[in-house]
């Protein structure tokens, strides 16, 4: 198909090009709320490769649209990074963008500024090729993913109204094709006793004790949670306990627990409750924390910390759209397989609905990890993979 040979050669031509985008990106660091720099520098790639229709929304996500047909294909990245970690841990600068022995080297180069480039280059292809097909294609690069999965998007579809039929998040998959991966929610419970004198215990009602009740029937709890055979089994566990009482010869009267639950098919932030609230006594206040850090613009979009598990099944038409398009690409089928970690799939599928699958540049044991590094052949084949899927998805 001439399309599909174009396009390879397009991404191939435009490999270095590719990395140097990357490069520049990962010079500028962004942490989440942080990330305005990289961002007019992202406005300016694409600026500069053509692409006419880019803007900032008020949260401060780039978005960038090529094609205007009636039917909507979003492309997500986020572009904020977690910190560098320990410096010392690094083989050459987390900033350093170095180009050397076929890979990009720096923090964000595999979660997943790796990504976005690969997607600017497919904007600048669907651009000059002057892609007229089915799509409306919406290239995004999202803010604050690192600090509160899905919040960018909650952001785009309720207040920019941006409601694709189809999503691709290009966070590392090592090439693979993903379609789902576990959720997750934060919980605080906060316990309330009764302080005495601590040479009279009787006297009072010891939070600690309370806590290790509960504590215990959450170890309990995790044993009996669910499994699915694709996204694997949900779990719960106690991360912090802290206690406040008047002095040291007191009964403590006060106590907070954070809990880190993952959620597997079939579990919800209200079933996950539900199970805490058999645990618990009166005593106990179960909440779900809200997030509320202001972004770059200063924007504070509130969100509660619970974060949807999502997939869509195998034989879905966006997976076999993009099954399609890696075998027009690359002649093999890609391995279909989930993220162990979470994406902005919480918000764009778990919450609505809307089906997504990832494919990206990058192994994701290198995310979050010091020497992170991507392979340059990666970035050309994930450009390849961008542009050509509206066309397939359009067939
Ligand atoms: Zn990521």
């Amino acid at each position: 198909m001439e399309i599909t040979k174009l396009i390879r050669e397009k991404a191939k031509e435009y490999r270095d090009y590719t990395a140097e985008c990357l490069s520049e990106m990962v010079k500028i660091p962004s942490v989440s709320c942080d990330e305005k720099q990289v961002v007019l520098k992202i406005k300016e790639l694409l600026e500069n490769a053509g692409v006419k229709d880019v803007r900032i929304d008020g949260l401060g996500n780039l978005i960038a649209r090529v094609g205007k047909g009636p039917k909507i294909l979003a492309i997500d990245a986020h572009i904020d990074t977690v910190d560098t970690g320990d410096e010392s841990q690094w083989a050459t600068s987390p900033f350093s963008g170095l180009i050397k022995d076929g890979y990009v080297h720096g923090r964000g180069t595999v979660d997943q500024e790796g990504g976005a480039a690969s997607m600017i280059t497919a904007a600048r292809i669907l651009t000059e090729m002057e892609y007229g097909g089915k799509y409306s294609v919406y290239f995004t690069f999202t803010v604050m993913e690192e600090d509160c999965d899905g919040m960018c998007w909650e952001y785009l579809i309720n207040e920019e109204k941006l409601v694709p039929d189809f999503v691709v998040i290009t966070e590392p998959t090592n090439l693979g094709l993903y379609r789902g991966h576990r959720g997750r929610m934060e919980v605080e419970l906060y316990f309330k006793g009764l302080s005495a004198h601590g040479s009279a215990p009787e006297r009072g009602k010891n939070v600690i004790y309370s806590g290790a009740r509960v504590a215990l029937g959450i170890e309990e709890l995790n044993e009996n949670l669910k499994t699915d055979e694709f996204l694997g089994k949900g779990t719960i566990t106690p991360t912090l306990f802290r206690t406040v009482s008047p002095s040291l010869c007191a009964i403590p009267d006060q106590a907070r627990m954070h809990i880190d639950r993952r959620l597997t098919w079939g579990e919800t932030g209200e079933s996950a409750v539900g199970e805490l609230k058999e645990i618990c006594g009166s005593d106990v206040t179960i909440e779900v924390p809200e997030y509320d850090r202001p972004s770059y613009t200063g924007t504070v979009y509130k969100i509660e910390k619970y974060f949807p598990t999502w997939k869509i099944e195998g034989d879905h038409p966006l997976v076999q759209a993009g099954l399609e398009t890696h075998r027009q690409l690359f002649g093999e089928s890609p391995r279909v397989d989930k993220w162990t970690f979470s994406t902005n799939g919480v918000s764009i599928c778990g919450r609505h609905g809307i089906p997504c699958i990832g494919f990206g540049p990058g192994n994701e044991v290198y995310a979050h990890a010091p020497n992170e590094k991507v392979p340059v052949e990666h970035l050309e084949k994930a450009t390849a993979f961008y542009a050509l899927l509206p066309w397939i998805l359009g067939h």
